[in-house]
């Protein structure tokens, strides 16, 4: 299996991920997408705003606030409940989890042993005074408070004055916009039942131990949809998300060896959920949760109903009855999946005798669609039309040009940022004093290191086919060519797919 810290390597090498402020030292669990980070979880957003939010009949989408009324939160029940019990320690100020502290390690000044430090691991006695933990883990010196609850949702002020009046809330979920927009959706869009409301956007949790690089943040990117449902249908379009968002993963490259689906058991239901069940996907860290999918019944319209007085309910013309609707909750994290889907396509294979890494992401998700390659830097006609190409490419796909290193170099970087095609301009197609040019360039493809030669005229044409997924047929039809710079790359073997 891959680790997270060559993930998190080559997250920085290639500008996918950068640690927040990081001159300053870095700010906790923050992270910053760099140029290609951006586009890939730019292209899972999009993926699942197309496929969630405008390709279905049943579903609409939504923008709201980041800031939001303070009551939304009291009747949320994020005001009481979101909360973890927490510990401070007298001496050294630190905080803990209460019901975490004893899986960390602790330090430990033995009396036993003329007070010497020692390592424990979490949960264990001292070998020597048989003691268990009693003080702080941290600096072993400090008496630890009693536990108190402290919430999660990040504190702020709205307008000039920080008094108690202006506090206000980031939010910790998108999911209570989309609730208190209900009936501004209902009636502006006429919709009508079964039906669901898309959103992406970010939410804050001032989370006691975020961590494994972009998984657990303070700040994270949701997409998230209510979907609501005549009640007693609840059950049967519940399992219809859980299948259809089972299978969205897998649609984009995620292998079905690393996800699964994780019934949640009767005491970890929030009081209200009638079911909840999470797509686990295997990181690095192990199975942790991608999405969870909630049934969530009326309780948050009857919540917002009764703290704002308004009514939140749906009328069926058919039954003649009034009631409120059921829902389901599919919430996915946007920084999980990116990451999911990166880690998934992390490969290295040896070629040639060398190591060759390649993230193989579906081309739809791939940061950069398509590179462009002169293969002799000195040669202007071949510059030249590359140049022009890559101006061509560009107006459909994210296409690059790159004449900094030699072609087999050239290769690997695209692989390693998983770019699926690369084209090469070369001396036959621009012609020299001996040959004509034949106008045709060389496409390579990431995943079988295959090429083929076409006309620049059809080039449009077979890189649709091409980021369609449809390689074989496109050789079929073109015949592979031996590679133009005499480099024949054959892939030995597989050492490490990236699970091992
Ligand atoms: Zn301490
Ligand atoms: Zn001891």
């Amino acid at each position: 299996m891959v680790d997270m810290d060559k993930i998190v390597s080559l997250c920085k090498r290639r500008g996918f991920i950068f640690q927040s402020s990081e001159i300053y030292g870095g700010t906790g669990s923050c992270w910053d997408y760099g140029p290609l980070g951006v586009e890939l979880k730019n292209n899972v957003k999009r993926l699942w705003w197309r496929d969630s939010a405008q390709a279905r009949s049943d579903m609409v989408g939504l923008d709201a606030s980041i800031l939001m009324h303070p009551r939304v939160w009291r009747a949320s029940g994020h005001l009481d409940h979101f909360t973890d019990p927490m510990v401070d320690c007298r001496a050294c100020k630190r905080r803990f989890r209460a019901d975490k502290i004893d899986e960390e390690e602790w330090v430990h000044y033995c009396e036993a042993t003329k007070g010497n430090k020692f390592m424990i691991p979490g949960g264990e006695a001292c070998k020597h005074c048989h003691h268990l933990r009693s003080l702080c883990p941290a600096c072993g010196k400090g008496e630890l408070t009693e536990p108190r609850q402290f919430n999660l949702m990040f504190k702020t002020f709205m307008g000039p004055v920080e008094d108690d009046a202006a506090v206000t809330y980031l939010r910790p979920e998108t999911a209570q916009g989309i609730f208190v927009n209900f009936d501004n959706v209902l009636q502006s869009m006429r919709m009508k039942l079964p039906f669901g409301i898309a959103q992406i956007g970010k939410a804050f949790r001032n989370e006691i131990t975020p961590g494994n690089f972009t998984f657990r943040t303070r700040e994270f990117e949701q997409m998230e949809i209510e979907f609501f449902v005549m009640p007693g249908t609840d059950e049967e379009w519940h399992q219809r998300w859980i299948d259809e968002r089972f299978a969205w993963y897998q649609r984009y490259g995620i292998r079905k060896e690393n996800i699964r689906l994780r019934e949640h058991e009767k005491d970890e239901l929030a009081f209200y959920a009638k079911r909840c069940v999470d797509v686990e996907y295997l990181f690095p860290m192990g199975w942790s949760e991608l999405e969870g999918i909630a049934n969530r019944t009326d309780y948050d319209l009857k919540q917002h109903s009764h703290f704002s007085g308004k009514t939140l309910d749906y009328f069926d013309d058919e039954s003649k009855q009034r009631f409120v609707p059921y829902v389901i909750e599919p919430s996915a994290g946007a920084d999980r999946s990116a990451l999911a889907f990166l880690v998934d396509a992390y490969h290295e294979e040896e070629v040639r005798g060398e190591k060759r890494v390649v993230l193989r992401f579906h081309a739809e998700l791939a940061p950069l669609k398509i590179a462009v390659l002169p293969l002799l830097k000195k040669n202007d006609r071949i510059v030249e039309t590359a140049k022009k190409l890559t101006a061509d490419l560009r107006r459909r796909w994210h296409a690059v040009y790159d004449d900094t290193a030699s072609i087999g170099r050239l290769y690997r970087r695209q692989d390693e940022v998983g770019t699926p095609f690369c084209v090469t301009v070369d001396v036959q197609t621009v012609g020299d004093d001996k040959a004509a040019a034949d106008e045709k360039v060389t496409i390579r493809d990431r995943d079988t290191m295959e090429q083929v030669r076409v006309p620049i005229g059809n080039l449009d044409t077979v890189m649709a086919e091409l980021m369609a997924g449809h390689w074989s047929a496109v050789a079929g039809q073109h015949g592979i060519v031996k590679n133009s710079s005499g480099v024949s790359e054959v892939r030995l073997k597989t050492t490490n797919d990236g699970r091992g």
